[in-house]
């Protein structure tokens, strides 16, 4: 790792600023940060710098450009494509924004929390729920994933067929901007046409813009009651067609999550204390949450019961308890967890039209299988959305970094390449970071990569906010 004196200065200078609680330069205080969540990609930097307010944000951001020093922000690092993690030749600083975690104010009539970047998202949902509402967005990383990166990688989750993503979540931003000046985006208005709106330019925009240090969010009242069923289908045709069927008789479905056979599979091998919902093998499963003022069972049965008459249903079952239906969600949650400890594999995160991805699924999975023999293409995830996780396993007892170059980069090339032929996207909701910044530029239009840049070039002359990702 090269330490410049550039670094050196920056480091010298936030120290005597702030005292060594918000500068990190013990290695085993650092190393934490430095690798993936998936492990895939590790970095290096002399220095976690911590900041705990708006202010120390825009001191450090100024010192930084002042020593042309590139910034890495970081939230809970459970980012899916190196995004958070620093370059390798240790040129940059990380930039800890799990330090300002202060919720400044929940309105409960108005429905709205500012929320500072480094609240974790569970910490969110609990401390909104003691008031009565809720933030509608979740997802399995809550644990440890922050507003900052949950607005900077415009986070989907489970709920986005009802409530969408976080653009439609957000409602204001705070933010430093490259130079160390303060975007203050905060208030919510309905209506502002001045012009461009940089609250939704950085939202999603990976840390390449600036450092988020608040959101303003949107909340809805807490839920009356749910439930949660877990159902047995033959195709992903079938399984989309149920959910237009119950959208059609309910405004209620919240989730709706699609899991193929051997994904869940890999759950119950991998994931101790997980146990199948239903008996017997069905190639696909779904999990369907129905939210109601009372009594969602109630309302939920009959849909069920119906669906299974008209023969969409091999088998179901719901939730009997508020445990079960956890149980039901942490066989969902628990597929990258499943996933990681299952072997190499390359993950996409893609989109194509909704009607469309049933197909998609099943001949995407075949076309990768015939041309890689050995490997297994399976996806799950948000078939309502049109976004699944479509990812490629090597075979048994393969060696990660030698399959991944000799297999898994041409087979991730035939992934994005089926994508774009059916008209997607091939990050739908993970973001681009380091892992698909060649994939974008190789697929993205030229008028679309040059308005990025342009962006880019335009709020950060400087190139110092997280550099290499994305762009
Ligand atoms: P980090 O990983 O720390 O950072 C992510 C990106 O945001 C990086 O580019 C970083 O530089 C930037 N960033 C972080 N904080 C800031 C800030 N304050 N200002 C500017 N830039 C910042 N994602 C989904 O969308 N849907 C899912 O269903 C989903 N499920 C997941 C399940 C598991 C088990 C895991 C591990 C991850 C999952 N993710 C999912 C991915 C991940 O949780 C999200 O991308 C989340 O938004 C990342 O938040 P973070 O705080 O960990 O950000």
């Amino acid at each position: 790792m090269v330490r410049t004196t550039a670094v050196e200065a920056v480091i010298a200078a936030a120290t005597e600023r702030f005292g060594a609680k918000s500068v990190a330069t013990a290695p085993q205080d650092i190393a934490p940060w430095l690798t993936d969540w998936r492990g895939r990609y590790h970095g290096a930097a002399a220095a976690v710098l911590s900041p705990a307010s708006l202010e120390e944000v825009a001191f450090l951001v100024a010192l930084a450009a002042r020593h042309r020093v590139p910034l890495v922000p970081q939230g809970g690092n459970t980012g899916m494509v190196g995004g958070a993690t620093p370059p390798a030749d240790g040129s940059a600083l990380l930039l800890s924004l799990r330090r300002m975690n202060a919720i400044r104010e929940i309105d409960a009539v108005a429905g709205f929390a500012v929320v500072e970047a480094g609240v974790v998202l569970q910490t969110l949902h609990e401390t909104v729920a003691a008031q009565g509402m809720r933030f509608p967005l979740t997802l399995g990383a809550r644990g440890s994933a922050t507003v900052g990166g949950l607005v900077s990688t415009n986070a989907g989750g489970t709920q986005v067929l009802r409530f969408g993503t976080m653009r439609s979540l957000v409602a204001g931003v705070e933010a430093v901007m490259p130079d160390g000046g303060i975007w203050r985006g905060l208030e919510v208005l309905k209506k502002d046409n001045r012009g461009y709106d940089l609250n939704q330019l950085l939202i999603g925009a990976e840390g390449t813009l600036g450092v988020v240090t608040a959101a303003t969010l949107k909340l809805v009242p807490a839920i009356g009651d749910r439930a949660v069923a877990w159902i047995g289908v033959e195709t992903p045709e079938v399984a989309l067609q149920l959910l237009r069927r119950f959208e059609r008789q309910t405004r209620g479905v919240e989730g709706f999550e699609i899991v193929p056979a051997d994904t869940l599979g890999l759950v119950l091998a991998h994931v101790p204390g997980t146990r199948s919902p239903l008996g017997g093998e069905h190639p696909w499963h779904v999990l369907v949450e129905l939210v109601a003022d009372r009594e969602a069972v109630a309302e939920l049965e009959p849909l069920v019961a119906d669906a299974f008459e008209a023969g969409l249903i091999r088998d179901a079952t719901i939730a009997a308890s508020e445990a079960q239906a956890e149980a039901f969600w942490r066989l969902r949650d628990s597929i990258s967890e499943a996933e990681r400890a299952a072997g190499p594999a390359m993950q996409h995160d893609i989109s194509v039209p909704v009607d469309a991805m049933p197909r998609f699924m099943v001949e995407a999975a075949a076309t990768v299988e015939a041309a890689f023999p050995g490997t297994v293409a399976s996806a799950f995830g948000h078939l309502g959305d049109g976004n699944v996780h479509f990812h490629v396993r090597a075979p048994a007892a393969s060696d990660a970094d030698s399959w991944r170059r000799d297999v898994g980069y041409a087979a991730s090339g035939m992934v994005h390449d089926l994508v774009d032929a059916a008209g997607g996207s091939i990050s739908a909701e993970h973001g681009i970071g380091q892992m698909k910044r060649d994939e974008l530029a190789r697929l993205s239009d030229p008028v679309r990569m040059a308005t990025l840049r342009a962006i880019k070039h335009a709020l950060d002359p400087l190139g110092i906010m997280n550099p290499g990702k994305l762009l």
